[in-house]
C-alpha cells in the first residue's frame, strides 16, 4: 500500500496505487435542494447508453429518496455499518478508510449485492423519517418530517476503490481529464469492483460478461459539452466541469468557487477514503447529524453559506448559471446584475440575469382578441 494525500478527510491515507493525479479533473455539482426525483437524468442516461441486452438493470444515474431510498437496496447503510464508527476532529477524519479496514489478503472493505438488491430502483420513493405526533388533526402535524432526493452517478473517485480491486488492471483512470473507465477488452468479470465501489457504481453485464459504467459521458466532454444527464436536468440543479486541488483552488473556476472558496458544495461520504469528484449542496431541512454523516462535518455550514446567497450577488449569481448552458463554463464572473460563462480563453459562452425579469401579460389581448388566464 502506498501512502497517499486526501485533502478531503485533511490526512494521509493507505491506498493501493500511488498518488497519481490527472492533469485535469473531471467534477461535478449536484445542488439537491433544486432536486425534483422527476428521473429526467436517469432516463437521458439510459436512453443514450444503457439500453443493450445485460443492461436492463443498470441505472448509471439513479435518483433515491433518503433515507429509505436505495440503489441498490441498503448500499450505503451496509457498508456503514461494515465500516464501524467514524468520528472527525477539527477536519480530520480519525476513523479508517475502506482502503485502511481492507480485510487481510483484500484491497479494500466491500460486499457485494444480491440480484434482488437491484430489483426496486425507487424503493423509499418519497417515504419520510422524522416523528409525526398524532394530535388527532392531520393539517396539525409539525414539520417535523423529512426526506430528499439524491441524484448519483460514479463520483470519478480521484482514488477509485473498483480501480484499487481489479487483479486484471481493467479500470483506468484517464489522465487527461480523470474519468475512471472499464477496459472492455481486458475485463473478465471477475466482478471485484462491483463489490468494491462503496457507491455501487459499477455493474456487471451478464451477456458481454464484462463489467460496465457510467463514462461521464466522455465523447461529449471532449468537445466542452456536459454530459446528458446534466443538460437534461429538469430541476437544473447539475453543472459539470473540472477541479483543482484546495492549494491551487482558482475562485474563477466555478467548480473551486463553490467546493473550495464558499465550502457550499461538499463530497458524498468522504469518510470512505476515494475522494468523489461528484460534490453536494445539502438540503436545508434535513437533520445536521444526518448530513454529517452523508457529507462530512462542513455539511451544517454549507447550509448556512447556502442561505446567505440572497445576501451575497456572486453565490447566488452563480447559482444561476446551472443548467443555463449545454458547453462545460470553466470561467465565470459577475459584472453588475449578469453573471457571465467564460471558456478558458475568456470568451463569452452564456450571460443570465442575477434576477429574472418578471412581465406580468395584460389580461385581454387585443391582438388575438383572448382573454389569458392570468385574470387579475
Ligand atoms: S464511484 Fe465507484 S465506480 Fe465510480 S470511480 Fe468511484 S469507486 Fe469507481
Ligand atoms: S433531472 Fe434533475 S431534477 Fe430531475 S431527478 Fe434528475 S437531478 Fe433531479
Amino acid at each position: 500500500m502506498a501512502r497517499v494525500n486526501n485533502w478531503q478527510i485533511g490526512r494521509e491515507m493507505s491506498y493501493w496505487y500511488p498518488e497519481s493525479r490527472p492533469q485535469k479533473q473531471f467534477a461535478a455539482i449536484f445542488d439537491v435542494n433544486k432536486c425534483i426525483a422527476c428521473q429526467t437524468c436517469t432516463l437521458a442516461c439510459k436512453t443514450t447508453w444503457t439500453s443493450g441486452k445485460g443492461q436492463e438493470y443498470m441505472l448509471w444515474n439513479n435518483v433515491e429518496s433518503k433515507p429509505y431510498g436505495f440503489y441498490p437496496l441498503a448500499w450505503d447503510v451496509n457498508i456503514l455499518s461494515k465500516l464501524g464508527p467514524q468520528s472527525w476532529k477539527d477536519g480530520k477524519y480519525e476513523g479508517q478508510t475502506i482502503f485502511e479496514s481492507a480485510p487481510a489478503g483484500e484491497r479494500v472493505l466491500g460486499w457485494r449485492p444480491d440480484e434482488l438488491d437491484y430489483a426496486h430502483p425507487n424503493v423509499g420513493e418519497d417515504d419520510c423519517a422524522g416523528a409525526m405526533i398524532e394530535n388527532g388533526a392531520a393539517l396539525a402535524v409539525p414539520h417535523m418530517s423529512w426526506f430528499y432526493y439524491l441524484a448519483r452517478i460514479c463520483n470519478h473517485c480521484t482514488y477509485p476503490a473498483c480501480l484499487a480491486s481489479c487483479p486484471r488492471g481493467s479500470i483506468y483512470k484517464r489522465p487527461e481529464d480523470g474519468i475512471v473507465l472499464v477496459d472492455q477488452g481486458r475485463c473478465r468479470g471477475y466482478q471485484e469492483c462491483v463489490k468494491a465501489c462503496p457507491y455501487k457504481k459499477v455493474f456487471y453485464n451478464p451477456m458481454t460478461g464484462t463489467s460496465e459504467k457510467c463514462i461521464a459521458c466522455f465523447p461529449k466532454m471532449e468537445q466542452g459539452l456536459q454530459p446528458q444527464c446534466f443538460v437534461n436536468c429538469i430541476g437544473k440543479i447539475r453543472m459539470a466541469g473540472y477541479i483543482s486541488t484546495p492549494d491551487k483552488a482558482n475562485p474563477e473556476n466555478p467548480i473551486d468557487y463553490l467546493v473550495h472558496i464558499k465550502k457550499v458544495a461538499l463530497p458524498l461520504f468522504p469518510q470512505f477514503g476515494l475522494e468523489p469528484n461528484v460534490y453536494y449542496i445539502p438540503p436545508v431541512h434535513a437533520p445536521a447529524n444526518y448530513l454529517m454523516q452523508m457529507f462530512g462535518p462542513g455539511a451544517w455550514d454549507a447550509i448556512r453559506t447556502y442561505e446567505s446567497a440572497k445576501d451575497d450577488a456572486d453565490l447566488a449569481g452563480l447559482m444561476g448559471l446551472f443548467g443555463c448552458s449545454e458547453q462545460v463554463l470553466p470561467r465565470w464572473k459577475r459584472v453588475n446584475d449578469s453573471v457571465i460563462g467564460l471558456d478558458e480563453k475568456g470568451k463569452e459562452l452564456v450571460r443570465v440575469p442575477l434576477r429574472e425579469p418578471m412581465h406580468v401579460r395584460a389580461a385581454f389581448d387585443p391582438k388575438y382578441g383572448v382573454q389569458r388566464t392570468n385574470c387579475p
